[in-house]
C-alpha cells in the first residue's frame, strides 16, 4: 500500500500527488496530520482556520466512505507520528504535494530522510502553484524581483499542460478498501468550533468578468473571495487559471502575484524575518503599544482603516484595497514595525499565507520587492474619495462614523506624514 499525505491540498479532484498515487498504485490510503508544532502556536482556541480544515477533512472522509475507503487523521508532532505510521501501515511509498514555506521544507526534509531509512520512497509534486521555485527566472538564471517582467515570462511559458486537470476520478477504485477509523475531535485537540461563515467555493462568472472595473471598491462584491480556498487547496489553481485566461486578464494577474510571492519566499527566505531590502531594517519605528491596540481594534479615527480592521476581526477577511490602506497606515502614519502588522494579519486572516502576507506587508512598508517608493504615502482621505465615495463600506463596519460618537483621529495626517518622511529618510540616508 501507499500513502497520500494531505496538507494544503484538501481536495480529491484535480490533485497532482493524489493522481500520481492513484494512477500508479491500487491501494492508496489517505492521511492527514494535525501538526502540534503549528497548532500550539495558535493564540485563539476558536481559530476559524482549524474549523475550516476540520470541516474540509470531514467532507473528504464522507466522499471516501462512499467509495468504501477512509481518511486517517492523526494529531501530534509529524516526526513522531510518522514513526508510528511506518510501523502501523508499512507503506512502500508516500505521495504528497510540495509546501514551499521554510518550516514545511525543513519538516519534509526530515520526514523524507526517515522514510528513506526505512526504504520508503517520498514523492513530492507541484500542485499549489503553476510555476514553482526556479521555473520562471531571468535569462541569466537569477530570480525576478519585479512583478511585470516576471508575469510576462510567466505568460509566455504557460502551456496547456501546465493547466490541464488531473483526472483523479478515473482511478477512484484504487483507494484502499477499509472501514472508517475513529476521528479525533476539535475538542480533543484543545480547539472549539468556530461558527463563522466561510467564503463560498463557487464564484459567479460575472465577478471575474467584471473584475477589472470592480476589484478596487470594497463596498461591492467585486472580487472572488476564493483566497481561503487557494490557501488550503480546496480548489485547484489550474482550474482557476483556465478561468482567468478565458474571462479576465486582470484576475489572472492576481493569480500570478501569488506565484510571484511564492518564488520570492523560496529564493529569499530571509524575508520571513527581515526586510527584503536590508537597509529598511535601520528604520527607527515608534512602536507605540496604544496606537497598535487602536489599529487592531479599528479605533484610529480614520474611517477606511477602522472599517478594514473591524471587517478583519469579524470575518477573517479584508478587501485587498483596504489591506493596502491599513498596512500603509500602520507602517507610515503610526511608524509601527511592519512585522507587528504582519503577525496580527497572520493571526486573523482565514487566507493567511506566509508568502503573500509577507509580500503585501513589505510592499506597503516600502521594504519589499517591487515596493512603492517610501515617500508615496497613501492618503487615507483620498482613498475614501476614490474607492468608497458613498461610504457604503465604511458605514457597514463603522456605523458611528461621521457622528460625534466616533473616536477622534489618533494622529494628525499631515504631521504623521512629515514624521514618516523624516524617519524613513534618516534611516535610508545613513546606510
Ligand atoms: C498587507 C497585505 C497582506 C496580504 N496577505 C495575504 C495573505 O495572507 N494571503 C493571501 O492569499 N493574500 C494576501 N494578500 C493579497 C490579497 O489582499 C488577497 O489575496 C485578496 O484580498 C483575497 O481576496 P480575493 O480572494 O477576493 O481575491 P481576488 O482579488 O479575487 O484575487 C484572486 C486570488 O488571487 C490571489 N491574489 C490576489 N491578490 C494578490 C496579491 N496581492 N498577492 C498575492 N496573491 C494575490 C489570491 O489567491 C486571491 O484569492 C495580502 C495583501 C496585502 C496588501
Amino acid at each position: 500500500m501507499v500513502i497520500h499525505w494531505f496538507r494544503r491540498d484538501l481536495r480529491l479532484d484535480d490533485n497532482a500527488a493524489l493522481y500520481h498515487a492513484l494512477s500508479q498504485h491500487e491501494n492508496v490510503q489517505c492521511i492527514f496530520i494535525f501538526d502540534k508544532n503549528i497548532l500550539d502556536k495558535l493564540a485563539d482556541k476558536d481559530d476559524a482556520r482549524v474549523t475550516f480544515i476540520y470541516n474540509q477533512l470531514m467532507n473528504i472522509q464522507n466522499r471516501l466512505a462512499e467509495i468504501g475507503s477512509d481518511l486517517k487523521i492523526y494529531y501530534g508532532h509529524p516526526d513522531e507520528i510518522w514513526q508510528n505510521i511506518i510501523q502501523e501501515l508499512k507503506p512502500s511509498a508516500v505521495f504528497t504535494n510540495k509546501d514551499y514555506e521554510p518550516y514545511a521544507k525543513e519538516r519534509d526534509q526530515k520526514i523524507a530522510e526517515l522514510l528513506a531509512s526505512n526504504d520508503i520512497i517520498f514523492n513530492a509534486y507541484k500542485d499549489h502553484v503553476i510555476f514553482e521555485e526556479d521555473e520562471i527566472t531571468k535569462d541569466d538564471g537569477d530570480p525576478y524581483v519585479v512583478f511585470t517582467p516576471y508575469s510576462r515570462k510567466w505568460k509566455s511559458k504557460l502551456a496547456e499542460t501546465h493547466i490541464a486537470s488531473y483526472e483523479n476520478k478515473k482511478y477512484f477504485n484504487h483507494f484502499i478498501k477499509t472501514n472508517s477509523s475513529p476521528k479525533i475531535s476539535l475538542e480533543e485537540m484543545g480547539f472549539e468550533e468556530n461558527s463563522m461563515d466561510f467564503p463560498s467555493i463557487t464564484t459567479q462568472v460575472g465577478i471575474i468578468k467584471n473584475y477589472g472595473e470592480k476589484r478596487n471598491f470594497p463596498g461591492i462584491e467585486g472580487t472572488s473571495r476564493l483566497s481561503v480556498h487557494f490557501r488550503f487547496g480546496t480548489i485547484s489553481i489550474r482550474e482557476k487559471v483556465r478561468r482567468g485566461k478565458s474571462l479576465s486578464e486582470k484576475w489572472l494577474n492576481e493569480l500570478i502575484w501569488r506565484d510571484f510571492y511564492s518564488q520570492i519566499l523560496y529564493h529569499f527566505p530571509h524575508v520571513k524575518n527581515g526586510s527584503f531590502r536590508s537597509k529598511y531594517d535601520a528604520i527607527s519605528w515608534k512602536n507605540s503599544k496604544d496606537h497598535f491596540d487602536a489599529w487592531c481594534q479599528g479605533k484610529t479615527g480614520y474611517g477606511l482603516v477602522d472599517a478594514g480592521m473591524r471587517e478583519l476581526n469579524a470575518t477573517g477577511f479584508m478587501h485587498n484595497r483596504v489591506r493596502m490602506v491599513v498596512a500603509s497606515f500602520l507602517t507610515k502614519h503610526l511608524l509601527i514595525d511592519w512585522r507587528w502588522g504582519e503577525a496580527y494579519f497572520a493571526r486573523k486572516l482565514l487566507d493567511f499565507d506566509l508568502a503573500s502576507n509577507n509580500g503585501g506587508w513589505q510592499w506597503a512598508s516600502g521594504s519589499g520587492v517591487d515596493a512603492a517608493p517610501y515617500f508615496r504615502i497613501f492618503n487615507p482621505y483620498t482613498q475614501i474619495q476614490k474607492f468608497d465615495k458613498d461610504h457604503t463600506y465604511i458605514k457597514k463596519w463603522v456605523p458611528e462614523w461621521g457622528t460625534n460618537q466616533y473616536v477622534t483621529e489618533i494622529v494628525n495626517h499631515k504631521e504623521a506624514r512629515e514624521l514618516c518622511l523624516k524617519t524613513y529618510k534618516e534611516a535610508l540616508d545613513n546606510v
